[in-house]
């Protein structure tokens, strides 16, 4: 039995490694931003090898003999609930890392780069074929990967445990169902309804700087802190850091100033999320995200139930009018309704709307949980994908780059990662309905341009706790009820049945 001392030393120890490979992968990220923002395009080749090497480095302390022998001492003896959880979070990724063999995880790093300019050539030409042995070998080694981690479970499940570690697959399922049969009702209603919203309230040319002017000011008002924070553009816009430097980007199109600032928001609430993980936990799992549904929980949660709301809309119209003087005559109302359309004719997911989208995402999750079962040829993939779009959208691409083509997880072998966005809309609304159970109701303060009490909700009930809790454990702490779909649900129900006039 190990004394208190050496218990003490094995912690430290432990917390001092892990901080170590935290640096590593913030270094990286850094590293990354830099490559999508501001990098000459000519640095790729170089910045990839920094990358490769900063990779393999946390590769090789994490799988350490000693990392292993730490753990297995710090799990002989009771530890307190902080510990044991960073304990638990250190054990997971240990044991995934040191199960799959290193030539696998260079096969597949090397698949993953070989397939990116594979799969844009394939997507520009539009030409699935030329895209298929690649996704066919992604498959193959992924489904490899699944066998090495956890032989006896479902393949599928490994991989969407690598990015939503304690939902089960079984509940994910039943959610991404439920919302399946919910939507596609709603939304044949919505495509029958006679409402005719202000959809072209934002028609015009809009100039990229004063967009990102007005980004600045959105950013302001929901309490961004700029001393640990910065908004630049990038063509994909994402959001990274840590809790003392969590940035933002966006990116401008002069025919859409909706989109720019949605974005926006939805990336703010990505790094307010970072930015309340508790400092001084820095570089440990207490000071870490839990996962990416509780991670864009927050994104969508600041980017539809408060930048998509009527009372969002009557606070900020006034910003948005001194920025384009051209909208003086633009009612709330009408902003409003711009910025909730649902799309009965779109096939691509980014440019989806709040209802549509976990369509998309429930065709991208059956698809891919088909191929990895080894139920579904790579081959037949556009066919099916096409008679799902029709089925579930009433919509039908005329061309794989309209269709299977257009997005890039696969090309990263990102299989299971889709569901983690649909997942977190639904806790978005749950953590909403919580915040206003314990609040008391949020437009008010939303209409005053007062973020502070949901703020401070959130930190109390989600960011503080870094990765403390489970996935499971945390939503029940913070909401007093499992994850469920009934908020999200309702919240939608509510909001398009008034939007579109629809008999609830
Ligand atoms: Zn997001």
């Amino acid at each position: 039995m190990a004394t208190d001392a050496t218990t003490a030393e094995a912690y430290d120890r432990l917390v001092e490694r892990i901080e170590r490979i935290s640096n590593v992968g913030n270094a990286a990220g850094v590293l990354r931003w830099d490559q999508e923002v501001i990098m000459p395009e000519a640095g790729t080749p170089a910045r990839a090898k920094q990358l490769s090497t900063l990779s393999s480095i946390g590769h090789e302390l994490l799988t350490d003999e000693e990392t292993g022998e730490l753990l297995a001492s710090l799990e002989s003896v009771e530890l307190d609930p902080e510990r044991a959880a960073v304990v638990r979070e250190v054990r997971r990724k240990y044991d995934r890392e040191t199960s799959v063999p290193g030539e696998l995880v260079e096969k597949l790093s090397e698949a993953t780069t070989n397939a990116h300019p594979v799969w844009r050539r394939a997507r520009e030409d539009d030409d699935f074929e030329a895209f298929a042995p690649t996704l066919e070998e992604l498959v193959e080694l992924k489904r490899e990967y699944a066998a090495h981690v956890d032989p006896d479970a479902d393949p599928y499940a490994v991989l969407f445990a690598d990015y939503e570690p304690y939902l089960e697959l079984e509940t994910a399922e039943a959610v991404l169902g439920e919302l399946r049969d919910a939507l596609v009702e709603l939304i044949d209603a919505v495509a029958d309804s006679d409402a005719e919203l202000a959809t072209d309230a934002f028609a015009g040319e809009f100039d990229a700087d004063a967009q990102e002017a007005l980004c600045r000011d959105a950013l302001d008002a929901l309490g961004y802190d700029w001393d640990r924070g910065r908004l630049d553009t990038a063509p994909h816009p994402f959001s990274s850091g840590t809790q003392f430097d969590a940035r933002v980007t966006t990116r401008f199109d002069e025919s859409d100033p909706l989109g720019s600032l949605t974005s926006t928001i939805h990336e703010f609430g990505h790094a307010n999320y970072t930015l309340g993980l508790p400092d001084d936990a820095y570089g440990t799992p207490l000071g870490q995200a839990r996962d990416l549904t509780v991670h864009e929980s927050q994104s969508r949660l600041w980017e539809n139930h408060v930048g998509r709301s009527r009372a969002f809309w009557e606070f900020f119209l006034p910003t948005v009018r001194e920025r384009f003087p051209d909208l003086a005559e633009l009612t709330a109302r009408e902003a409003y309704e711009a910025a909730n359309q649902v799309y009965d004719d779109n096939l691509i997911r980014v440019e989806a709307d709040e209802l549509t989208y976990h369509l998309h995402i429930v065709i991208r999750f059956e698809i891919e949980r088909e191929l990895i079962a080894g139920d579904l040829e790579v081959s037949a993939v556009p066919h099916v994908w096409n008679e799902k779009y029709e089925e579930y959208l009433g919509v039908r691409p005329e061309t794989d780059t309209e269709g299977c083509l257009q997005d890039i997880h696969w090309s990263h072998g990102s299989f299971g990662y889709f569901p983690t966005y649909s997942l977190g809309s639904v806790l978005a609304a749950q953590l909403y309905a919580a915040a206003e159970d314990d609040l008391g109701e949020l437009d008010g303060r939303i209409r005053e341009g007062k973020f502070d009490d949901l703020n401070r909700w959130l930190r109390e009930n989600v960011h503080a706790h870094g990765q403390r809790y489970t996935t499971p454990e945390l939503v029940e702490r913070a909401t007093g009820e499992a994850f469920t779909a009934d908020p999200f649900l309702e919240y939608v129900e509510g909001k398009y049945g008034e939007l579109y006039g629809l008999e609830t």
